[in-house]
């Protein structure tokens, strides 16, 4: 944006003497303040108005004021230009483009001007009919009430008065909106009169040099006399007069021409009026040079000036070098010398049998009068020029300047913020354990303060492996523009404060969240590394125990995480250990294989506080859709919990190695999943989270990869690492490089950060759909991350605009009917697992 208004600057400061009035015509398109309200009430009128509520005042593009736009008195009748909305602009403006609209009034009104004509004037006084390269006067306008329809004008228009004029094919309302495009007119140049362009015909072929925009009077004898037209179009003609810029056209469409031939003093004359005295420094005249076919540009300017009623005795004259080499058109610039005039005659003479001129500027100074006697006018006028011009880019210096120092300083801010709640964190977690330590106690009533309220310290990073299904949401959030404000504010702040529980819809307090620290804030325990170990081993708050490590025999590794490694294990006298709810697929005293998940000895306390709270939450749950925790060593490193055993390993490696049953999977002998068995896998992950749900545990991070695959298909869903009791008030607070499971997310968690059961269900249609896709792809795999997230943008403003997954190819309708359930945008008409669970016993087949 500043960059354009920079460049318009510029050309708006050098205005008197562009050269190019190609560049005009696409630089110059402004609105010139219909819409931004620099065009004053008075200076809109109309023929008629319906109301006082549908004055011409209220013809305003954009603005929904009184009824809603201009509209006339009458209906508009056929062929009839009778009613115009007129507008003054008070000076010479370069118009490229006009903007209608209709009167939609908040959606009451109807009426708008399908077509349209323009009528315009430089002195109120003469009223051309702008037409169309072609000739065409009417406009197409709108299709509707509410739509902005915009038109280039070509040729555009220099005028100061504008008239729209309605026009319909039947008798009907009409109402309208406008806005005109374009610049101030700055050359002053008013009209020119010159000798009508002539016919050449060369070698059979018809080549039109007439001037077809000109708008002024246009008489055998007399010429073209009061009217501007293809020398201020903006065009400038090909090399080629015979090709044109403009589409189907005639040949020597660009260039108004004269032969020698009609002309005696053998020069054409061309008067020039300007809209005041100005003082004249150069003349821009694009002629074509097309020697080959006795085409040149003039040899001479001979150029007279008026200031007032009489001609001025000395001329300026000014001879080109002729170029007989380079036979392209170019522009030929005659010094005027800083002569003062409000006319000028210029007198070009033939150099060949041919002269085409495709445009004519001039370049004069334009604050003349602020200069004394003896100044020398134009050098003021440029200096003052490019002193504002260097005024402009030193601003926009410093403004770069400034905001590169605000993006640094807002960068060192942030780290020591980091830096410093980390610390504070540490602090608070060291003097905790030194107290514990000392007492070997735990809290466990409401009396904790709220400086040792944390139920543990964690980032995402430690709970999430980071892998390509985990991004960091924050950064790429910032890109949505209603969420940016709300982070930069919590940014800045450097407040961390807890998140409470019970968030309110729609409020974004994700931003607040936005910290490195991840906090369980449950408000009524207080835990310290050793308490939570205490805890574990006191048994009080544990339901599994110690289990003998010397009785666990290493067989294989079954995987690995981001803090340590999955092992299968023997198990000698597990049977005897367990509960007698939970029973072994192995006869007695046989060892049993199990599934051993152990720290690494050099996690770090976070890591390992994460890790205890996991199997805190792990020994509560029971079902048989959720892997079942056996027993723990946590008495001595590595800490480890052993876990039933599931042979087929995770759902989406499982998956991912089969093929559904078909003509396919027989052909490459893959092996198969039916769709009954996706069907009853899926079933069971919906009742384990039923399950999970019904405990107001909140899993957060449910997908195929975290559901384990046992005999016969059985599902068990595993990595509680992120699940938190609903009730304990744990609401994240991410900052900095929180890594997120963002393609499975809901969009209240991305954006609010908010997980509950309901973002849960969100994530089980992301489960369910790659669990019918047979994980064959990621979710949104077309998308980047960056994507997803305006995708999450848009379910947020639910316009309609978001993208939903698509339907797998073996997913019957039903179930691909759920997962758009489990994505509607109010999480209070997402189904709960209670029923989804239900619906999916419907649906086997
Ligand atoms: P985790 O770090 O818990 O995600 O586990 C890493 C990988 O180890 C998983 O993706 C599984 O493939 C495997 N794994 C974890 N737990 C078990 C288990 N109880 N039975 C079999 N394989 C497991």
């Amino acid at each position: 944006m500043t960059f354009s208004v920079l460049i318009f600057t510029y050309l708006y400061l050098r205005s008197p003497s562009l050269s190019n009035l190609m560049q005009i015509s696409c630089v110059c398109r402004y609105p010139l303040g219909m819409s931004g309200g620099q065009i004053e009430d008075k200076d809109i009128s109309a023929s008629s108005q319906w109301s006082e509520s549908t004055a011409a005042r209220y013809g305003r593009l954009d603005f929904e004021d009184g009824d809603g736009a201009w509209c006339p008195d009458m209906s508009v009748e056929p062929e009839s230009t009778k009613e115009f909305l007129q507008i003054d602009l008070r000076s010479l403006h370069f118009i490229t483009l006009v903007g209608t609209q209709g009167r939609h009034a908040g959606g009451f009104g109807k009426e708008f001007a399908q077509m349209y004509q323009i009528k315009y004037s430089r002195n109120g006084r003469r009223w051309v009919s702008w037409r169309n390269r072609h000739g065409r006067q009417v406009i197409e306008g709108n299709k509707n009430a509410y739509d902005t329809v915009l038109k280039d004008l070509e040729p555009p228009i220099i005028a100061r008065f504008v008239r729209f004029m309605p026009i319909t094919d039947h008798s009907m309302n009409v109402c309208m909106r406008v806005e005109l495009y374009g610049c101030e007119w700055l050359d002053g140049l008013v009209s020119y009169s010159a000798p009508i362009g002539q016919l050449m015909v060369h070698r059979g072929q018809h080549i039109y040099l007439n001037d077809s925009v000109y708008d002024g009077e246009v008489g055998y004898s007399s010429g073209m006399t009061e009217g501007l037209g293809q020398l201020t179009d903006g065009v400038c003609g090909l090399d080629d007069f015979t090709h044109s810029h403009v589409y189907n056209v005639w040949p020597g469409y660009d260039y108004v021409g004269w032969t020698n031939e009609s002309f005696p003093g053998n020069y054409v004359e061309i008067l020039f009026e300007f809209d005041r005295i100005r003082n004249f420094t150069t003349m821009k005249v694009h002629c074509n040079n097309m020697f080959p076919k006795k085409v040149k540009t003039f040899r001479q300017a001979t150029c007279f000036f008026r200031s007032s009623s009489d001609w001025e005795p000395t001329p300026v004259t000014f001879s080109p070098v002729m170029d007989d080499v380079n036979p392209s058109a170019r522009f030929v610039t005659v010094a005027l010398n800083n002569r003062m005039a409000s006319s000028i005659k210029c007198q070009y003479f033939f150099a060949d049998a041919w002269m085409m001129f495709s445009e004519i500027t001039f370049q004069s100074a334009k604050y003349l009068l602020r200069f004394s006697p003896g100044d020398d006018p134009t050098h003021k006028v440029d200096d003052s020029n490019t002193r504002i011009l260097i005024g402009c880019l030193v601003a926009i210096i410093f403004i770069l300047v400034a905001i590169i120092v605000i993006i640094l300083w807002r960068q060192v801010w942030q780290k020591m913020l980091e830096k410093a709640s980390r610390r504070m964190l540490d602090d608070e977690l060291t003097a905790s354990l030194s107290i514990q330590s000392e007492t070997f106690t735990y809290n466990n009533n409401n009396q904790s303060s709220a400086g040792s309220e944390q139920e543990s310290n964690s980032t995402y990073e430690r709970i999430f492996p980071l892998g390509p299904d985990y991004q960091e949401p924050s950064r790429l959030i910032r890109k949505l523009p209603e969420f940016s404000l709300s982070m930069e504010e919590a940014g800045t702040s450097g407040v961390s404060k807890p998140v409470q529980a019970g968030p309110q819809e729609g409020v974004p307090h994700y931003a607040e969240a936005d910290i490195v620290n991840l906090q369980g804030v449950t408000g009524s325990n207080t835990y310290s590394v050793p308490a939570i170990t205490m805890d574990l081993l006191s048994g009080k708050d544990l339901a599994v125990e110690e289990f003998p490590r010397k009785q666990l025999t290493f067989k294989e590794k079954l995987g690995e995480g981001q803090f340590g490694e999955v092992h299968l294990c023997e198990a000698e006298g597990m049977q005897e250990f367990m509960d007698k709810d939970f029973s072994f697929d192995v006869s007695n005293n046989q060892p049993v294989l199990v599934a051993v998940k152990m720290l690494r000895e050099d996690a770090n306390k976070n890591a390992r506080t994460d890790f205890l709270k996991e199997i805190k939450i792990m020994s509560r749950l029971k079902d048989p859709n959720i892997v079942r925790l056996l027993g723990v060593c946590v008495c001595s490193d590595p800490l480890c919990m052993i876990t039933e055993y599931m042979e087929n390993g995770d759902l989406n490696q499982f998956l991912s190695r089969h093929e559904p049953e078909g003509q396919i999977a027989l052909a490459c002998n893959a092996p198969t999943v039916s769709y009954s068995n996706l069907h009853h896998m899926a079933t069971q992950i919906a009742s384990g989270m039923k399950y999970l749900s019904s405990l107001n545990f909140v899993h957060r991070d449910l997908a195929t990869r975290n559901c384990l695959v046992g005999k016969d298909y059985t599902i068990k869903i595993a990595d509680f690492g992120m699940s938190r009791n609903l009730y304990s008030g744990d609401y994240y607070r991410i900052q900095g490089r929180a890594v997120l499971p963002i393609r499975w997310m809901a969009w209240e968690s991305i954006l609010l950060g908010k997980f509950t059961t309901a973002s849960d269900v969100w994530a089980f249609g992301v489960t369910l759909w790659e669990t019918f896709t047979l994980c064959k792809e990621q979710p949104y795999s077309q998308l980047s991350d960056e994507q997803v997230i305006e995708n999450t943008g848009e379910f947020f403003r639910d316009q309609q605009r978001q993208i939903y997954l698509p339907q797998p190819a073996c997913c019957p309708d039903p179930i691909y009917k759920l997962m758009l359930s489990c994505w509607q945008r109010n999480t209070n008409e997402r189904p709960s697992f209670q029923e989804i669970h239900q619906t999916l016993l419907g649906c086997l087949v």
